[in-house]
């Protein structure tokens, strides 16, 4: 599928199988989403812009590449910031934002409970972070809201997507990039993604 990339590194599906088994206790399911975000977004930010620049070693004058732009990284609360320890290993200078969404049960739909950007998003690069996309409901809203913000360059970590939200969000962000580890196989009635790994909030915070 074009613009979707399913990370199929060892490390990468040895963490997401630990994050798959359900005894996975809380402490240990944080450890292997950290460490999963970090190797996932290695992967993920292969094709940021980079520029040439001059660079004096102790010896000589040589060439040398910088990112071109600013990195933020916006999880979605509150799943999003299991994987975000891990990441900020990888992008320590990386601005951090935030967006929070609640699904009502019955509807599924997504609502804005909270959100903290920078107003002009143009010249970011912007990783979209959320564990599971699921009806891809809280993506497509999140992705409206950097758009708000004039985003340009944005791209999503999920570790698990089911085809559904990968469908929606491609019907309506065509050219977004999607990093995944797993497209499983479908939504149960609940909106949970099966096979999955459950409540990925739940099982991250205990509650
Ligand atoms: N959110 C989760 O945490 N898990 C799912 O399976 C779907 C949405």
């Amino acid at each position: 599928m074009k613009f979707v990339t399913v990370i199929r590194h060892p490390l990468v599906q040895h963490n997401l199988t630990r994050l798959r088994e359900a005894t996975t206790e809380p402490q240990e399911f944080r450890r292997c989403l950290g460490e999963v975000g970090a190797l996932m977004v290695y992967e993920a930010t292969r094709s940021f812009a980079t520029r040439r620049v001059k660079v004096r070693t102790p010896l000589a004058l040589t060439e040398g590449l910088r990112l071109r732009r600013e990195v933020i990284l916006v999880p979605i609360l509150r799943a999003g910031l299991g994987m975000l320890s891990g990441i900020l290993q990888l992008i320590p200078h990386a601005r951090v934002g935030f967006i929070g969404l609640k699904r009502d049960e019955t509807t599924l739909a997504a609502t804005t409970y909270h959100k903290s950007l920078p107003e002009d998003l143009r010249d970011f690069e912007i990783i979209l972070i959320d564990p599971m996309l699921a009806t891809g409901g809280s993506t497509v809203a999140a992705l409206a809201l950097l758009g708000a913000s004039q985003a340009r360059h944005v791209r999503l970590v999920n570790l698990v997507a089911a085809p559904e939200g990968i469908r929606l969000v491609r019907a309506k962000y065509p050219r977004v990039p999607i990093f995944t580890a797993a497209i499983d196989e479908k939504l149960n009635e609940r909106g949970y993604i099966m096979p999955g790994l459950g409540d990925a909030g739940d099982r991250l915070f205990g509650v």
